[in-house]
């Protein structure tokens, strides 16, 4: 084997990694998320590498790319679908709903002058977690006097 296809296969085989991992995490991991997932199984691989890595594949239309409060997340799920995003930690979780795609795919078939491939919707919250989180840190409020002025 020639060294030339020895950095290739090298090249090809982080990329089936990076892929491998987010077909199994459709958390919409973060680079930093694919970097210490990846890891683990390619010790050598640097944060550098994945996030190249994840550039390509999404130019190569085999990663989505989405961005939430700033920071880059990627999935590898292309069945249309969509998305319920926390403005607290940012985390994104998959909605479906075939009602709400065949409800978008009407009204964008009435869009004239623009042809419509797909469609996805943004819901944007407080998630379960954050939520819990919240509620624990509020101090309760015990007794409140009715008699205050
Ligand atoms: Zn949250
Ligand atoms: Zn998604």
């Amino acid at each position: 084997m020639k060294p030339t296809d020895k950095a290739g296969m090298k090249y090809t085989n982080q990329r089936v990694e990076i892929l491998a991992f987010l077909r199994e995490h459709d958390g919409h991991p973060t680079v930093d998320e694919v970097y210490d997932g990846v890891r683990q199984k390619l010790t050598r691989i640097s944060k550098a590498t994945v996030y190249k890595n994840l550039k390509f594949l999404t130019e190569k239309g085999l990663l989505e790319e989405v961005n939430v409060k700033g920071v880059s997340r990627f999935e590898a799920n292309f069945i249309p679908h969509h998305h319920l995003i926390c403005r607290e930690c940012g985390s994104m979780e998959d909605f479906n709903s075939e009602q709400l795609l065949d409800y978008s795919m009407k009204i964008a078939e009435e869009i004239e002058g623009f042809t419509i491939v797909s469609t996805s919707t943004n819901f944007y919250g407080i998630c379960k977690k954050c939520k819990e989180s919240k509620k624990s840190e509020e101090p309760k409020k015990s007794g409140e006097s009715e008699d205050e002025i």
